[in-house]
């Protein structure tokens, strides 16, 4: 199976897929039987938090961070911590949408067997949905490269507050993994803050960045869950990252159903009969309601 590192390559092909707005397979295939979730950016637009790529589909302008830019360069931690400083007031501001109540709704009445998501902001969970599998981890936490000490976000920022009294820069737009867009001019002497419990180990936020591998146990967890369930229902991705790709595959090899909801084309769609193109709030609502049990 090898490593499993996150990759932001793909660029959508332009192939014609078989496109619906129509919710009748999904629906029948929830009533019949359980089926795992996968989610991605897509599902937490609605609670304004931009996804990766534009309307086109192409990644924005500037690039994620990178696992190895992070562990390797203290300018470039300096300048991830300063975006993200800013970021952290949106994500932690952000509220769940339509789409998670929905997700929640359906869960807790037994028609998901399975959450897994790619996205870091914790809205699931908010809404109420038990037991997500956060693929990419979360940043609600922090983890310190040196002792392996978890801490929270939260005292984190309060620590970086302390530490930057007067650092305001603009953002000019957020991520879904709480970096945002500054000018790199804006950073100034902006101060890090390193892990209290080693003294001085560095401190990452509790998230796989491009290029970062997903813990063995946690990609294992999800291949469980997959073949537990009946089918897999891709909400939200464009699947663009091996990381979540490989449960599609995985289903797909083992002859489930791939449903797919997202706006836009995705790598799945070669393994799915067909796609709703949607926006996710709305279709989750109805999808919901359609089987009884509306979210809250
Ligand atoms: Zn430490």
């Amino acid at each position: 199976v090898g490593v499993l590192r996150l990759k932001p390559g793909w660029v959508p092909t332009g192939r014609p897929a078989p496109i619906t707005e129509r919710l009748d397979e999904v629906a029948e295939v929830l009533q019949g039987g359980r089926v795992a979730v996968l989610t991605g950016a897509g599902i937490s637009t609605e609670s304004g938090i931009p996804d990766y790529r534009g309307a086109n589909g192409r990644l924005r302008r500037q690039l994620p961070m990178s696992h190895d830019e992070f562990v390797t360069s203290i300018d470039g931690r300096r300048r991830y911590w300063a975006r993200s400083h800013l970021g952290w007031r949106t994500i932690a501001r952000a509220a769940p949408n339509d789409g998670h109540r929905a997700v929640a709704a359906l869960r807790n009445r037994g028609h998901l067997s399975a959450v897994i998501t790619q996205n870091v902001d914790g809205l699931h969970q908010a809404a109420g949905t038990p037991d997500v599998v956060e693929l990419h981890g979360s940043l609600d936490w922090v983890v310190c490269l040196g002792c392996g000490e978890r801490t929270r976000r939260e005292e984190l920022d309060r620590r970086l507050h302390e530490a930057n009294a007067g650092f305001d820069a603009a953002a000019i737009s957020v991520k879904p993994d709480g970096d945002v867009e500054i000018d790199d001019g804006a950073v100034g002497d902006f101060q890090v803050v390193d892990c209290v419990g080693c003294d001085g180990g560095v401190l990452k936020p509790d998230v796989v960045f491009f290029g970062g591998t997903v813990p063995r146990a946690t990609v294992d967890r999800c291949y469980g869950l997959v073949d537990g369930a009946d089918a897999l229902l891709v909400l939200g991705s464009s699947l663009a990252v091996m990381s979540g790709l490989r449960f599609v595959r995985h289903a797909a090899k083992t002859g489930k159903p791939v449903l797919i909801i997202n706006r836009g084309e995705t790598r799945g769609d070669p393994y799915t009969t067909t796609r709703v193109d949607r926006p996710l709030g709305p279709a989750l609502t109805e999808l919901a309601a359609r089987l009884g049990c509306p979210a809250g």
